[in-house]
């Protein structure tokens, strides 16, 4: 059998495909010219299996998607006291490019707007780096987390730089108050090669699957964010990623989330996923019209939401082979990482005739879980296997196994 995830974001791609709405950004000439039709999804698991559909090997400019990150970088590199003092954690309420400082300190709300991502930039390596340093520590950090080089896409750049009369306004505005210490020129640009990094569907999945980890690389097992700072950054994409639509946002769809104007979006959720999407069409918030609804049936469909009860994760898969079966165990609070670890391991299963799978030990399933696991079951029966389970809980509920028949008991 194959892994049914990808066939279901690939349902989800199709059903959304339709909507046409929505227009590419226009004040970047280079992304104006997009083709507005690409559409890609990616879900990255704590335990580093990516699931993909669509237009996955398109590479787009991140834009800022790069903020949070680049935020995590800052932190790390000089202190979230020091962070602090330049740039606050308030949700703006406001377009991203919108100068909201706050009264008083003249910090910026947040380092998601621009001009917060702008003086995060400011701050990348040490008081008096060279630009080229905070831009290549940007592109060292997105490359670690990703898990491969990525590179930067010199014509968007160049693009974004021939018409950011907007983000100098707002970089000199920075300097004035002196939350920016160094040349709004050279910071501007810094910022905007920052945006031009290149990355696919996948890139942002994994990306975002270490900050899910608490900034472990679930691939590399390499800690690229300390565990502290992957909370504030998670803590602030939940209240301010999505801009102006961030409290609907979140109490709606409930994923963490930020957008890039590429048409970008990358979504996190602690301890089980993250996830990727793009399609170039934008909103009128700037953020990816199909991009934002495929988060949206993601959320409804797997209960992906933030404050969904998810009954702490102790879950635990395995499976064992003997004479003429095959033994798959599943433990504790089963929801979508140990489901589609389980339909991995059932994708390589062998042709041993007989399917066990022990629930004795589960606690409990979430829904999308149950379902997974179920759809498992049923690709297997496909196959002409025998299915038997131990589920004393009876967790499965009603487990059809789609040819009117039901498993044995094992
Ligand atoms: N580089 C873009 C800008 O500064 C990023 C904006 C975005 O993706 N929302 O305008």
């Amino acid at each position: 059998m194959k892994t049914p995830i990808p066939d279901y974001l690939n349902e989800v791609l199709s059903t959304l495909r339709e909507d046409t709405t929505g227009a590419t950004a226009s004040y970047i000439p280079e992304l104006a010219e997009a083709n507005p039709d690409l559409f890609a999804l990616a879900v990255t698991t704590g335990t580093g299996s990516t699931y993909s559909a669509g237009d996955v090997d398109t590479e787009f400019s991140i834009q800022s998607i790069s903020k949070p990150f680049a935020y995590a970088a800052a932190i790390m590199d000089r202190g979230i006291d020091r962070v602090l003092e330049s740039i606050g954690v308030e949700p703006s309420g406001e377009a991203f490019n919108e100068l909201s400082l706050e009264g008083g300190t003249h910090r910026p709300k947040n380092p998601m707007i621009n001009a917060g991502a702008i003086a995060t930039h400011g701050l990348l390596v040490g008081e008096r780096a060279d630009p080229e340093a905070r831009v290549a520590r940007t592109l060292s950090m997105f490359s670690q987390l990703a898990g491969r080089e990525l590179r930067i896409d010199e014509s968007v750049c160049a693009s974004e730089l021939a018409t950011a009369d907007r983000n100098l306004a707002t970089a000199h505005m920075l300097r004035s108050y002196g939350i920016l210490t160094s040349d709004p020129h050279e910071v501007v640009a810094g910022y905007t090669r920052q945006c031009s990094i290149l990355v696919t569907v996948a890139d942002l999945s994994m990306m975002a699957a270490t900050l899910a980890n608490g900034g472990v690389q679930p691939r590399t097992h390499e800690r690229v964010i300390d565990t502290d700072v992957a909370r504030q950054v998670m803590a602030v994409m939940a209240t301010a990623g999505m801009y102006d639509g961030a409290g609907d946002w979140l109490t709606r769809v409930g994923i963490p989330a930020k957008s890039g104007v590429a048409g970008g979006l990358v979504g996190v959720l602690p301890d089980q996923v993250g996830i990727g999407g793009f399609s170039p069409r934008l909103d009128e918030h700037g953020n990816s019209q199909r991009a934002r609804r495929a988060f949206e049936r993601l959320s409804a469909d797997m209960g992906l939401h933030l404050f969904a009860p998810s009954h702490g994760r102790l879950e635990v898969v395995g499976v064992q082979r003997e004479s003429s079966r095959e033994v798959f165990t599943l433990q504790g609070n089963v929801q979508f990482t140990a489901a589609a670890e389980l339909l991995d391991l059932m994708a390589d299963s062998t042709s041993l005739s007989e399917v066990h799978v022990d629930m004795s030990r589960v606690h409990s399933f979430t829904d999308v879980a149950r379902r997974m696991t179920l759809e498992g079951l049923r690709r297997l029966r496909m196959d002409g296997r025998r299915i038997f389970i131990n589920d004393p809980l009876q967790s499965l509920a009603n487990p059809d196994l789609g040819d009117g028949t039901y498993p044995e008991r094992s």
